[in-house]
């Protein structure tokens, strides 16, 4: 489903991705651990065609387009799903209107029935609930006043409503409490499926307790320095990166 290949990418003409590989398969989840500093999240801005992030080398193919060709509409079409680690306010639009735009553009695209109303309605009403959210938010502005909990609960709201094929996500677990934590890692579970794909940028592995991955891979220095399986996020909680960076900073 994603093929990432050398891939190379600057930020404010700095390089950050210095030929970077990873290949996720439908049905799998990746989590991407690593330093901080090291292009985790140039990776996720970089997939997901965020402005400012250019790639620079080798290619990053979303079942098999070069997702530098595309536009970040089509990428949602494609079913593409980002979860920023910092999700923006938009003042003035509510939460429903914006739902309600992504998804008509998102089925659309994606050759499923639009919904109408009532059950858009019905729908968000009853996904607010799986993830502990009141849905009096659908009212409120994207976003505005919520708190970092309240963020994410909407984000992962959105995701099970869109139900994208590729989901990525960002530092879920950044300054969440152990009960949105938990909400969390309950909607991304409830997405996993043979079909889809789920990559998790997260620093802790206490996320991984409760969404166990597939695979584990270490990003420093802008490359995937090691990979494994859900026991190597169980190393790094008790070794910390420094024996990877080490080796990797060592004379050859
Ligand atoms: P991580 O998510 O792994 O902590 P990032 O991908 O956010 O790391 O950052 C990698 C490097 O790229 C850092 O040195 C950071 O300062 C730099 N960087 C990221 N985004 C920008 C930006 N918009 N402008 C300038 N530098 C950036
Ligand atoms: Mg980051």
């Amino acid at each position: 489903m994603l093929e990432i290949k050398d891939l190379h990418a600057s930020v404010a003409g700095q390089d950050i991705l210095k030929g970077l590989n990873l290949s996720v398969k439908a049905g799998e989840v990746h989590a991407i651990m690593g330093p901080n500093g090291s292009g985790k999240s140039t990776l996720t801005n970089v997939l997901s065609g965020r402005d400012g992030y250019q790639i620079t080398g080798g290619q990053a193919l979303l079942d098999g387009h070069d997702v530098s060709e595309l536009d970040p509409e089509q990428r949602a079409h494609a079913g593409m799903f980002l979860a920023f680690q910092y999700p923006v306010e938009i003042p003035g639009v509510s939460n429903l209107e914006f739902l309600k735009a992504s998804l008509e553009a998102t089925r659309k695209a994606q050759g499923k029935e639009p919904w109408d109303a009532v059950t858009l309605l019905k729908k968000a009403r009853e996904t607010c609930k799986q993830v502990d959210l009141d849905p009096q938010f659908l009212k409120r502005g994207v976003n505005e006043g919520f708190s970092g909990g309240e963020k994410k609960r909407n984000e992962i709201m959105q995701m099970l409503l869109l139900e994208p094929r590729l989901a990525l996500l960002d530092e879920t677990d950044s300054g969440l409490d152990i009960d949105a934590l938990q909400v969390v890692a309950r909607g991304v579970n409830s997405l996993r499926s043979p079909d889809r794909a789920i990559v998790l940028v997260t620093h802790y592995q206490r996320l991984l307790d409760y969404i166990v991955p597939d695979h584990v891979h270490v990003l420093a220095g802008g490359r995937i320095l090691k990979s494994g399986g859900k026991e190597l996020a169980l190393e790094l909680e008790q070794k910390g990166y420094g024996w990877l960076t080490d080796q990797e900073d060592a004379p050859a």
